[in-house]
């Protein structure tokens, strides 16, 4: 049989949801030829619609966004703000910043001096819409070249030290490097054979849009009861979770009958549900992949690590595995960096993955049904009203805690950069829009300067003051805006191997 063959590409990636479509515009801007090969015919399903759509972002992700000019297309697109679901969360007389299992703290009692290097950029609070965030990506993708196939899924491959081929939709695809972002079920992951392992569900999840036949027979919001919890949005939105050992999900088409027995037992109400417009369902499965590199073939976003929705972090989970990927694989790929630079990936985000499946299981633990959970939860509903907890939980659910160890201990290497407002006006996340690295160098200092001339060609020295410094004189900024190195010293004493070593993860000598 001829198998009809398309030209080599530098990445092959499977799977174009946001994580995929994230991670070949990041290739693309590093100037690597890309091909995503998506299985669904059509990008839009009603899932990725309001009201179960909608997926909150976290300061990290806003900041990704922000360095490559997407926030704004995002903001512009999304229609989050008319969200039934949002609307308990919306019209509150306090700003909420986050929740923990549901239980909600405030920007008020938020201390954000904890976070000195932090300075805050034009917008700190997003939600939208899926059907929003994959549009925007993928119009940015098709305008930086990257070529879609739709309807069109990864079946299989095959990988040598040359490269990978990959069938797909009856076809045969070449490339250096295949990326799994196939989601929770990866067809990559499992044909590269890599174990994904974790902890199974204790509960199945339900979203729901209905109608029925009472109302006010429900009250508005999120409640635990004897049986599981609901959260009611008026006049007809409702999750579920029935801890069933997860025995429901995918298994039988979702009924009107079997929601409205299930809403019942849960709300310890006799509710009718008249008509089912809309369901899923999803579990507290927790797993991870035992590693995100075999060879020529990466797995990044769901198809890393799956956990329940709670708390809303796979897609921020992900799309920071798009971040941090994009620019290193470019940099293989270019032969301007060592493979332990991608290694790093796997060292930096893996640790980050399981501390958010952790982060899912500890809100599983306290939403049970028992007495003792019940009992936790009221002993974290007091420290959720404390400043210092509002503080330490704010920190990890808007990832602003997060720090890869790059081994420096200045406090601010390994975490992001801060949005410096410079003296012309504009943001140094606006100078991370072309995907390279920074230099910024605040006294235009001429050693730094010759240093720049001699680093990766990706990477721009900016010289300029910033109206806050922070005490800082000049930083290293990676293409993901981690910071590599930075000097409070006044001396800016940086030699070229203490610099590249810390942006290559090794010492590296430096042509001359
Ligand atoms: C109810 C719910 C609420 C959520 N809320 C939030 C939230 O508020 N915040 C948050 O951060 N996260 C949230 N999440 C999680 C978030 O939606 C996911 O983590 C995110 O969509 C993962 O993106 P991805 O690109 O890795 O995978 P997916 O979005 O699953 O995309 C994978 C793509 O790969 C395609 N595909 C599958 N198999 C193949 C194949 N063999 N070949 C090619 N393509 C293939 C699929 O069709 C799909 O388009 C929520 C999830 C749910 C279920």
């Amino acid at each position: 049989m001829h198998i009809p063959r398309t030209q080599s590409h530098d990445v092959l990636i499977a799977g174009a949801g946001p994580v995929g479509l994230f991670l070949a515009c990041e290739l693309r801007l590093a100037g690597c030829s890309v091909i995503v090969l998506e299985l669904a015919p059509a990008p839009s399903t009603p899932l990725k619609e309001l009201p179960f759509g909608l997926r909150g972002l976290s300061v990290s992700t806003i900041e990704s966004l922000d360095r490559r000019d997407l926030l704004r297309p995002i903001e512009e697109r999304a229609v989050s703000r008319s969200s039934p679901a949002a609307a308990h969360w919306m019209q509150q007389t306090r700003r909420p910043a986050g929740h923990f299992a549901g239980i909600q703290f405030f920007h008020d009692q938020v201390d954000s001096s904890q976070w000195p290097y932090r300075l805050q950029g034009p917008v700190s609070n997003v939600a939208s819409d899926l059907a929003s965030i994959e549009a925007v990506l993928a119009d940015r993708a098709e305008k930086l070249g990257v070529e879609i196939l739709r309807g069109c899924g990864v079946d299989t491959f095959t990988q040598s030290d040359g490269g990978v081929t990959v069938f797909a939709g009856g076809r045969e695809f070449q490339g250096q490097w295949l990326v799994g972002c196939d989601g929770g079920r990866s067809s990559v992951r499992k044909a590269a054979g890599i174990g994904f392992a974790g902890t199974d569900p204790e509960f199945t999840g339900y979203s729901v849009q209905l109608k029925l036949a009472e109302s006010g027979m429900l009250k508005p919001g999120r409640h635990y009861t004897a049986k599981g919890m609901y959260t009611y949005g008026a006049p007809g939105t409702i999750g579920l979770v029935d801890f069933d050992g997860g025995a429901f999900h995918r298994t039988v088409p979702i009924t009107r009958e079997h929601v409205e027995k299930v809403l019942r037992k849960i709300s310890a109400t006799s509710v009718t549900v008249t008509e089912l417009e809309l369901a899923t369902t999803w579990t507290d499965r927790a797993y991870q992949a035992s590693e995100y590199r075999k060879g020529r073939v990466l797995l990044a976003g769901d198809a890393a690590h799956v956990h329940s929705p709670l708390g809303g972090q796979g897609l921020n989970l992900g799309l920071g595995d798009a971040m941090n990927l994009g620019w290193k694989l470019a940099a293989t790929i270019r032969g301007t960096a060592p493979v332990d630079l991608l290694d790093s990936y796997e060292r930096e985000r893996r640790p980050e993955g399981a501390r958010v499946l952790d982060w899912s299981r500890a809100q599983v633990a306290l939403m049970r049904p028992s007495p003792s959970s019940r009992a936790l939860e009221a002993i974290m509903r007091d420290l959720l009203q404390t400043r210092d907890g509002a503080t330490y939980f704010a920190g990890r659910v808007w990832g602003v805690e997060s720090r890869y160890d790059l081994g420096d201990t200045h406090p601010l290497v390994g975490r992001s950069a801060p949005d410096f407002e410079l003296i012309d006006g504009t943001r140094l996340n606006a100078h991370l829009q072309t995907g390279h690295g920074v230099l910024l160098d605040f006294d235009g200092c001429e050693s730094l300067k010759s240093l720049a001339g001699r680093l990766d060609d990706r990477v721009r020295y900016v010289a300029i003051d910033a109206k806050e410094r922070l005490g800082l004189t000049a930083l290293l900024i990676r293409p993901d805006g981690i910071v590599a190195w930075a000097s409070d010293s006044g001396s800016n004493d940086m030699d070229a191997t203490d610099c590249t070593s810390r942006w290559f993860g090794k010492p590296l000598s430096i042509p001359t």
